[in-house]
């Protein structure tokens, strides 16, 4: 496989299906179904899906967006994810040719996919993809490389000089547990004080899934960014509804965005960052 373009385009094809698949994770998930059996079925009429009609996003298209048999809408979030996943794939693919860390950056971006998409569908995160991706990050880390940040500060202040997948494997540790530790104590103290549950530890569990993929460096970053992009978009809409509606803030979905941003720099607002301290 030397031609770049070509590699990027089957990796594309490749996150069509890897996208299909999510989309039967997501639905079937979130509801405590199996995702081997039975096989897909509409959800209104519960007539069984022809693999020509479950080709990834051109069925959608020559469907014209309906189940074949009912009629009913089938939900746009289904090509949705399937476009996201093959485009991160081939982005992927095109920037790290065929190498682990281009792998692994494909399987964080779809874990994220997955849990974005969740959590829109049914405020839901599976465990599947939180602590799941977490167990996949910390072992990755291990043979991807992440550069060092604070936990290579920490151990050169201590005097250590760990070999470089030592220093991976800490700033996995730091990222996965430091950030959603202070996240679950302080959801804790806020659900005490006002007597209702403030966060989900599921968003608890997702930010420790990005914090062993991103590091304790990264996942700081994804979380002011998520948080700011939050603001940005849930209060003008909460204005505009005048506070009618439900109260429920989408979390884990800016979460997600921002998680995406970071991994693939886009913006270049990794490195820009990166560059001003000096990591
Ligand atoms: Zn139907």
């Amino acid at each position: 496989m030397t031609d770049p373009v070509l590699f990027a385009l089957i990796a594309g094809v490749f996150g069509l299906l890897i996208g299909s698949f999510l989309n039967v994770c997501i639905y079937r998930w979130t509801r405590d179904l199996s995702v081997v059996r039975p096989r897909s079925a509409c959800p209104s009429c519960n007539h069984l899906i022809a693999w020509y009609d479950n080709v990834p996003v051109l069925s959608y298209l020559l469907l014209r967006g309906r189940c074949r048999y009912c009629r009913e809408m089938i939900a746009w979030t289904y090509p949705a994810v399937e476009l996201l996943t093959a485009l991160f794939f081939g982005y992927f693919a095109a920037l790290d040719g065929p190498s682990p860390l281009a792998a692994k950056d494909c399987l964080f971006a779809a874990i994220l996919i997955g849990l974005i998409f969740s959590d829109l569908d049914t405020r839901l995160l599976p465990d599947q993809f939180t602590l799941g991706g977490l167990c996949a990050g910390m072992a990755l880390s291990f043979f991807v490389p992440l550069p060092p940040t604070l936990f290579g500060l920490l151990a050169g202040m201590a005097g250590f000089e760990p070999a470089p997948r030592y220093v991976s494997f800490g700033e996995a540790m730091l990222g996965a547990f430091v950030p959603a530790g202070v996240m679950w104590l302080l959801g804790l103290v806020t659900g005490k004080v006002l007597n209702k549950e403030a966060l989900g530890f599921g968003d608890v569990k997702m930010v420790a899934m990005m914090g062993a993929f991103l590091g304790i460096g990264k996942v700081l970053l994804a979380l002011m960014l998520g948080s700011v992009l939050g603001l940005l978009v849930a209060l003008p809409m909460r204005i505009a509804r005048r506070n009618r509606g439900s109260e429920y803030l989408p979390f884990a979905s800016y979460l997600g965005t921002a998680g995406l941003v970071v991994v693939a720099n886009i913006f270049g607002i990794v490195s820009g960052l990166e560059a001003f301290l000096g990591w």
